[in-house]
């Protein structure tokens, strides 16, 4: 911070800017160019401030673009709680799990793809968190706009997610393979070389411990925060 305010800013992009004519891994030099209105206001939001860092050298930024954040933290205290029904894949299973929907829906099981649903690269919200702190700390130092991709590098399936929550909560779960969600890709993951080599930063847990906290959260909160 300096006389004239705060200078550095991280921003909450997603990897949903990479588009769908990007192969994979994605990797933070390809072009962006996202396929949704969501990812679109992602992009839109990078080009401003791609535009502002060349344009002011005070500024110092950030722009991490997340991968899929689940979990909670291990406390079981703070923990996600969409409003309405959920429309991502884990916080949905989490309410199956509690009873409070019947099964979960697949969208899609023939992919091309090991088991014919899509693959994602989860990664757990405290090391999503443990990201912007080492961000925070390497833009302190740099000015410019910087750009990391936060994810573990890895692709997770539809159904390998459902049986890892289905572990962490000790009986199996519900579910139905049906149609595929409009705008879905196959399968995508980040390139997490980037963020290791600036930051020293990489993802620490695995599927089976975002599964063990979201879970947590849920058991200890069946409402949400309401509860
Ligand atoms: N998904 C699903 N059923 C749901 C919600 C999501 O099968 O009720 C699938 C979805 O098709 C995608 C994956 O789970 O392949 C992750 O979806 P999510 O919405 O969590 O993340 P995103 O679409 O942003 O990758």
């Amino acid at each position: 911070m300096d006389k004239h305010g705060v200078r550095s800013i991280v921003f909450s992009s997603s990897a949903t800017v990479y588009g769908e004519h990007n192969p994979i891994p994605y990797i933070e030099k390809m072009e962006i160019g996202a396929n949704n209105p969501y990812g679109r206001t992602k992009e839109q939001i990078e080009d401003i401030l791609t535009d502002l860092g060349a344009a002011d050298e005070r500024w110092h930024i950030a722009l991490l673009r997340y991968f899929n954040p689940v979990g909670a933290h291990p406390s079981g205290r703070i923990g996600e709680d969409p409003q309405g029904i959920p429309n991502n894949l884990v916080p949905y299973i989490a309410q199956v799990a509690v009873g409070r929907r019947e099964k979960l829906m697949v969208f899609g099981g023939d992919y091309d793809t090991p088991d014919g649903t899509c693959l994602r690269d989860y990664i757990h919200v405290v090391d999503l968190a443990g990201g912007h702190v080492a961000a925070l700390g390497y833009v302190a130092e740099r000015p410019g706009v910087h750009r990391w991709n936060l994810g573990s590098g890895k692709g997770t399936s539809v159904l390998e997610m459902l049986h890892a929550f289905e572990q962490a909560v000790g009986h199996p779960l519900p579910y139905e393979i049906t149609g595929r969600r409009a705008g879905d890709l196959p399968a995508f993951w980040a390139d997490a070389s980037s963020a290791l080599a600036d930051l020293s930063w990489s993802t620490t847990k695995t599927v089976d411990q975002m599964c063990e906290d979201h879970w947590r959260w849920q058991k200890n909160n069946p409402l949400g925060y309401s509860s």
